[in-house]
């Protein structure tokens, strides 16, 4: 029936079985994606998918339900229904930007709320593939002992969450004091061997593709693209949400740029078996501070430097040399790409900017949501286009850059803070402290 499997990136020919453990091309050393049997898939009508897919939605039939593994023949069909480790992720709002929106004088600004899941990123649904499929092959008698990643914080959330859920021992790096409290307790609390590193995310990296050469510790990371494969879902659900049509515009905060090679697979495939006939045009947002792809954007992607990435707020895309770096390239291509930046500044602005219209952004978010301010502005974002915004994290993880900017306690100027006011609990203190918001809001 369906089937998939490895195949080099750079096209040398290589191909691999799923169940095989490989994270690069024995060959010629460059990256893998998985290749599905289209033939096979194309023997069911654009208009069949999509009813099997509203049909399973929020179903309760194992393992369909969620918003991975409803698209299960699309995603891994290797992989038996009893060695799925799913927590029915995906699924998550798309959120109609309404006010947020009309202040930028766009009608349709809609943002995709991945950070709405299991451990509060889009991780979780690249990871439910990953250790579905360690699962599986623990179950045919390889000896996998462990998993591991490097990871800016939400990886090795979702890689301990999921690990947790199987019974199989997580290992996670993280570099020290580079992310958020709330992303070191996740992989502790779950259980898994948590080292802490002097070094940054690219340094981790290192190490950790040294520590799974051993054939016994498997590799979580996104050069593992069986990751790319449950968060090319994204795409589908985008195009689902809107009644199978693909939005005008796509923007998403970049980093290792696993994420944006998988939602230009996703819409390529939808395109490819006839669910959609249009491409959106796809932007990826970057820090200022951490923005190799931004600058060889500028440079005409004509070669390609890593950078050592700098300190920003939006830490989980401090990333200098970006792992799927050929891919991402690849998809911009095809879509019409751009790529834009954001300082520390205008990202924490653009965050604060949507939460007073009801969001709870994270920093990454922000990158991306500044990055449309501007793309606006220059006229390159039309205002009558169906923009989609990802919403990469649940600003819940980050909370302590808000806290920091409503308390003016950032090393730069916070442009509206709103700093809680103490009072006397005595009623004419408080009247008046009401009457004079509401003066200055009228
Ligand atoms: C991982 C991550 C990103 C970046 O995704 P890449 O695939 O590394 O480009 C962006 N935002 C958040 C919150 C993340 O966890």
């Amino acid at each position: 029936m369906y089937r998939s499997w490895f195949e080099c990136f750079a096209g040398c020919g290589e191909k691999y079985s799923i169940k095989e453990v490989v994270y690069s091309c024995r060959n010629c050393g460059a990256l893998l994606q998985v290749t599905h049997d289209t033939a096979e898939l194309k023997k069911t009508g654009a208009d069949e998918w999509k009813e099997l897919f509203n049909r399973r939605k929020h179903g309760n039939e194992w393992p369909y339900g969620g918003g991975v593994w409803s698209k299960k023949e699309w995603v891994c069909p290797e992989v038996t229904p009893e060695n799925v480790v799913s927590m029915y992720e995906g699924e998550s709002n798309l959120f109609w930007a309404d006010r947020l929106g009309k202040s930028l004088g766009l009608s349709n600004l809609w943002i995709k709320l991945c950070g709405n899941s299991h451990t509060g990123s889009f991780k979780d649904l690249g990871m439910t593939v990953l250790v579905s499929v360690v699962k599986q092959m623990i179950s045919e008698g390889k000896n996998i002992r462990a998993v591991a990643c490097a990871s800016t914080g939400d990886t090795s959330a979702a890689l301990a969450a999921y690990c947790a859920a199987a019974g199989i021992m997580p290992i996670v790096f993280l570099p020290k004091n580079k992310v958020s409290i709330e992303q070191l307790i996740q992989p502790i609390a779950n259980g898994a061997l948590v080292v802490s590193l002097k070094t940054d995310f690219d340094g981790c990296m290192r190490l950790v593709r040294e520590i799974t050469k051993n054939d016994e510790i498997y590799l979580a990371n996104s050069m593992n693209s069986l990751r790319i494969e449950g968060q090319k879902t994204v795409a589908i659900e985008i195009a689902q949400q809107f009644d199978w049509r693909a939005p005008d515009v796509v923007i998403i905060p970049g980093g290792n740029l696993g994420n944006v090679s998988a939602l230009g697979k996703g819409f390529l495939m939808m395109e490819e078996l006839g669910l959609i006939n249009k491409r959106p045009k796809i932007i990826v947002a970057q820090a200022k501070n951490a923005n190799p792809l931004y600058r060889a954007y500028k440079a005409g992607f004509k070669k390609f430097k890593p950078i050592k990435a700098k300190t920003t707020i939006a830490s989980a895309i401090q990333i200098g040399d970006p792992v799927s770096y050929e891919k991402a390239v690849a998809i911009l291509r095809q879509f019409d790409g751009a790529v834009e930046e954001a300082t520390e500044s205008e990202l924490v602005e653009a965050s604060v900017a949507a939460d007073k219209t009801g969001m709870y952004s994270c920093p990454h978010t922000g990158v991306a949501l500044a990055a449309l301010f501007k793309l606006v502005r220059r006229g390159v974002v039309g205002k009558n286009s169906t923009v989609v915004v990802i919403s990469t994290a649940h600003g819940l993880k980050f909370s302590d850059f808000k806290y920091k900017y409503h308390l003016r306690r950032l090393s730069f100027k916070s442009k509206n803070p709103n700093m809680p006011v103490e009072a006397e609990p005595k009623l004419d203190v408080i009247r008046k402290i009401i009457d004079r918001r509401l003066a200055k809001s009228a």
